[in-house]
């Protein structure tokens, strides 16, 4: 329901009030009747009109609340953001690395260098496959396959 939908139907309301008032300066019972009918109308169309607000307004709820989600996973992120470092490896690839892990010789996940600019921290799998003693990754999200090896800067 737009804006000008919802001043129409709250003026729809305003037009059964002057109704009401207006019957009882009528003189013959037909105009009398013939006014309750045009109330009777004017709250058909003013209850349908609320009708349509009401979904428009549970529409515009759930849009919100998922709005607000990833608002929260964005502002998550953003924190969590200068934890990561780009890597560039022997391979010409690129991926993230956690700066939080110790280096204790296991070998840290690499997180999608694609998918950090859109937001989402996603680990890369290793495919199993590799070229000479370099590994290829893949990322569950995007589906990018950087080829990695060892990072040189
Ligand atoms: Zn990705």
């Amino acid at each position: 329901m737009t804006r000008e939908e919802f001043a129409a139907a709250t003026a729809g309301l305003k037009g059964i009030y002057d109704s009401i008032k207006g019957i009882y300066t009528l003189k013959t019972e037909a105009d009398r009747a013939s006014a309750i009918h045009d109330i009777a109308m004017k709250a058909s169309d003013a209850s349908m009109a609320l009708l349509e607000a009401r979904s428009a307004m549970e529409t515009l709820s759930a849009e919100n609340a998922q709005l607000a989600k990833v608002n929260a996973e964005l502002c998550n992120f953003m924190g969590d953001k200068e934890n990561y470092t780009l890597k560039r490896f022997n391979t010409n690839g690129f991926a993230y690395v956690d700066n939080r892990l110790s280096d204790d010789g296991s070998q840290p996940p690499y997180f999608c260098a694609h998918c950090f600019g859109n937001l989402k921290a996603s680990i890369l799998q290793p495919t199993g496959e590799s070229v000479g003693r370099d590994r290829l990754f893949k990322c569950a999200t995007c589906a990018a396959k950087p080829l990695l090896g060892h990072i040189v800067s």
